[in-house]
């Protein structure tokens, strides 16, 4: 008897891959979509942006596999509903978010986005070379995602210090913790790289506050979600010269609307929400192994603290 799983997304693009692929290599499973007469009957649903009224439409459902490595998408009615809640954690998608911060990291460290903006002016500048012992790059969230990158930027030289709820000990990199501890890191930070996850605790972290805690000339980069950011401030900052500038991959608003302000905004840097994916393929295996070992009453993998919402 094949494992049922029930897709819940607002992609019909990324739903048919998704089946696509389960078609091809589990068979084990079968995905349907909400409009499929078994859909009442599903105890597992895999998400992806779901409705607020999921519980009320499919109230059979007892355990709910987001397909992303963030959970915020579910929206807090799913994430406070006290089902168990499973994330993805993937490989890939650590060497990808690492390839896409040393991106940003470069930009500033190296001067490439001054020298880019240089470009646009036909204007010819050289900035002094420095060594990456110089650069102090600061993670907040030092998780899957934030203490892989720490790692791999301290292993390129960088000085890196990281930050996160409990304290982490990790190999040449300095480690904070705890809401006191915050200005004592980014006093002492170049660039401000934010791989936390969105709950009521972190949303607008990035902030006037926080800005005016950073020193003259900080770069700020986000690819946490676009919700960390006060986005006002965020353009006030970088406006008014006290930010050097900012890259930012995730926006409160996606697709980022072409009448927002940001793209007009000299030195913010903007990307489409792609700094990592998580393959097709690692989707489809976690949720099909997490919806079985759910079948079998087995331990699942990567699960949430439903308490702290990630
Ligand atoms: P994890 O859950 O593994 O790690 C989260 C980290 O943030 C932990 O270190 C945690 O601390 C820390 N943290 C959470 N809340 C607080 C708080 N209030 N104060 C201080 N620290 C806090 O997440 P991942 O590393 O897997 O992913 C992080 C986020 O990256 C995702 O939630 C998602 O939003 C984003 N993302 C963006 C992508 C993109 O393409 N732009 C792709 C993939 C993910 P502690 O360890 O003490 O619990």
């Amino acid at each position: 008897m094949k494992t049922l799983i029930l897709l819940i997304s607002n992609d019909d693009e990324f739903n048919q891959g998704l089946i696509h692929y389960a078609q091809q290599h589990r068979q084990d499973t079968e995905w349907i979509l909400p409009n499929d007469q078994q859909a009442a009957s599903a105890e597992v649903a895999a998400c992806w942006f779901p409705d607020n009224n999921t519980l009320s439409q499919f109230p059979n459902l007892k355990c709910l596999l987001a397909v992303s490595a963030g959970v915020d998408h579910l929206g807090s009615a799913l994430l406070t509903s006290g089902l168990p809640i499973c994330r993805i954690v993937n490989e890939e998608q650590q060497r990808g978010m690492f390839e896409f911060v040393l991106w940003g990291v470069l930009n500033a460290h190296r001067h490439f986005d001054r020298a880019h903006m240089n470009h646009a002016e036909c204007h010819w500048q050289r900035y002094p070379q420095q060594a990456a012992p110089a650069i102090r790059v600061s993670i907040l969230g030092l998780g899957v995602l934030g203490k892989y990158v720490a790692q791999s930027l301290a292993e390129m030289g960088y000085s890196v210090s990281g930050w996160s709820r409990s304290l982490k000990d990790i190999d040449n990199v300095t480690c904070f913790a705890g809401n006191a501890s915050l200005p004592s890191m980014l006093k002492d930070t170049d660039i401000l790289v934010n791989l936390l996850p969105l709950s009521p605790a972190t949303t607008h972290i990035l902030n006037k506050k926080l800005f005016d805690s950073l020193p003259h000339n900080a770069y700020i980069i986000n690819c946490g979600r676009g919700g960390h950011v006060n986005e006002a401030e965020l353009i006030q900052a970088v406006t008014q010269g006290h930010l050097r500038g900012a890259l930012l991959d995730v926006f409160e608003e996606e697709p980022l609307s072409a009448s927002n302000p940001l793209w007009q905004t000299k030195g913010i840097l903007i990307t489409p929400h792609m700094a990592s994916e998580a393959s097709l393929s690692s989707i489809v295996e976690q949720t099909s192994d997490n919806a079985k070992r759910f079948e079998q009453n087995f331990p699942l993998m990567n699960k949430i603290n439903s308490e702290q919402g990630y």
